[in-house]
C-alpha cells in the first residue's frame, strides 16, 4: 500500500469544501488526569462524526466513470451517513447497507440524505455480504476503514492536531476497523516519531485487539454496545489497517460498558459535550484509571450520533438494558 504524508496533505485540501477543521479544546478533566488534556471535537463535523473526512476523500478520488455508476458501502451508521452526505453534495447515487444492530436515529439520518438504504441481517457480516453483492454489479464499494483514500482522509486529523500543538506527546483514539487510529498513528509518527498513540475499544467484540493478539484477522462475536459505532470485525481479507495498527499503535486499551456509560455522563457534565458511546471511550479509559500518561494529550472525540432518548437516560443516571446486561451508575 502506498500511503504517505503527501497523500494526507493532498486529502486535507481535497476535503475542505465539505469537512471542517474541528476545534481542539481544553478538557475540564486535566486536573484529575494529571496532564494537559485536549479534546479534538469531531462531533462538530457536518455529519457529527469524523467519517466525513474519509468518505469525502474516497469519493473525490473516483474516476468520472465510477462516479456515474454510483457507490455502495456497509456501515454501523456513521460511515453510511458520511457517504450519503458527500454523495449528495457531489450529485452521486449512494446505497448504504446496514444491519439491524444500527440504531434507528442513524438509519433515519441516512435516509433523510436521500441514499438508498438496505437493512439486512443481525450482524455487520450480513451487511458486508449485501454490499459485496451490489458491488459485483459494477457499483464501486467504499470500505468504512480498509481503503487508502478513507484512511488518508481520517489521517488529516493528525495534521490539524500538530498544526495547533507541535508539542503533543500522546494521542488517544477510539478503535474499531482501524482507519481512524491507524491513519492518525501513521501520519502522527511521520511528523513526530516520539508521539505515543493508543487505541481504545470496548471489552466485548474488539476486532482489532483480537486480531493483533492472534497475529491475523479473526472473527469476533458482536454484542450490543453503547459504543455501537465500534462493532464488527476487521474483515478476514483485511489489506491495510491490520498492518497499520500493528505497526503504529503503541497500545490498545479495552473499556467496559459501565466505563462508557460513566464517560458519556462526565463528558457532558464536565466538558459540556454530547458524545455517542464510541466518542466517549477515551474518557472511559481515563476514568477507569487505564491512561498513565505525561505531557500534552489529545483525545479524539469521534462522534455525537446518539439516540437522544437513550442519552437523556444516561445523563439522568437511569439503568439501561443492553441485550442481556443492565448498566447504570
Ligand atoms: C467508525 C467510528 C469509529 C472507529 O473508526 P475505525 O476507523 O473503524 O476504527 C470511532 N468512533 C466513531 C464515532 C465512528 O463512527
Amino acid at each position: 500500500m502506498s500511503l504517505n504524508l503527501q497523500d494526507i496533505r493532498a486529502a486535507h485540501k481535497r476535503i475542505r469544501h465539505i469537512s471542517v477543521t474541528t476545534p481542539l479544546i481544553p478538557s475540564m478533566l486535566s486536573g484529575q488526569a494529571g496532564y494537559e488534556l485536549l479534546l479534538k471535537l469531531e462531533t462538530t463535523q457536518p455529519t457529527r462524526s469524523f467519517k466525513i473526512r474519509g468518505a469525502t476523500n474516497a469519493i473525490e478520488s473516483l474516476t468520472d466513470e465510477q462516479k456515474s455508476r454510483g457507490i455502495v458501502c456497509c456501515s454501523t451508521g456513521n460511515h453510511g451517513r458520511a457517504i450519503a452526505f458527500a454523495a449528495k453534495q457531489m450529485g452521486i447515487t449512494a446505497t448504504v447497507c446496514l444491519s439491524e444492530l444500527v440504531p434507528a436515529a442513524k438509519v433515519k439520518a441516512i435516509e433523510d440524505l436521500g441514499a438508498n438504504v438496505r437493512r439486512v441481517g443481525q450482524t455487520q457480516e450480513d451487511a458486508i455480504l449485501e454490499t459485496n453483492r451490489i458491488a459485483s454489479g459494477g457499483v464501486t464499494e467504499i470500505s468504512a476503514f480498509d481503503d487508502a483514500g478513507v484512511i488518508a482522509g481520517q489521517a488529516t486529523i493528525a495534521l490539524e492536531l500538530f498544526e495547533r500543538r507541535f508539542d503533543l506527546q500522546n494521542i488517544i483514539i477510539p478503535l474499531s476497523g482501524g482507519g481512524l487510529a491507524g491513519g492518525i498513528a501513521f501520519a502522527a509518527k511521520q511528523i513526530q516519531p516520539r508521539v505515543h498513540v493508543v487505541g481504545v475499544s470496548m471489552e466485548r467484540g474488539a476486532g482489532m485487539y483480537e486480531a493483533i493478539r492472534a497475529g491475523k484477522p479473526v472473527e469476533v462475536e458482536e454484542y450490543p454496545s453503547l459504543a455501537d459505532a465500534l462493532g464488527g470485525g476487521i474483515g478476514a481479507n483485511n489489506q491495510i489497517t491490520f498492518k497499520l495498527c500493528r505497526k503504529y499503535l503503541d497500545d490498545i486499551i479495552l473499556v467496559s460498558e459501565t466505563d462508557i456509560y460513566k464517560a458519556m455522563r462526565i463528558a457532558f457534565q464536565q466538558d459540556c459535550i454530547i458524545t455517542e458511546g464510541a466518542g466517549a471511550v477515551c474518557h472511559a479509559a481515563l476514568l477507569a484509571g487505564k491512561l498513565k500518561l505525561e505531557g500534552a494529550t489529545a483525545f479524539v472525540v469521534s462522534g455525537a450520533n446518539v439516540d437522544m432518548e437513550m442519552f437523556q437516560k444516561i445523563i439522568n443516571g437511569e439503568t439501561l438494558r443492553l441485550g442481556d446486561v443492565e448498566i447504570g451508575t
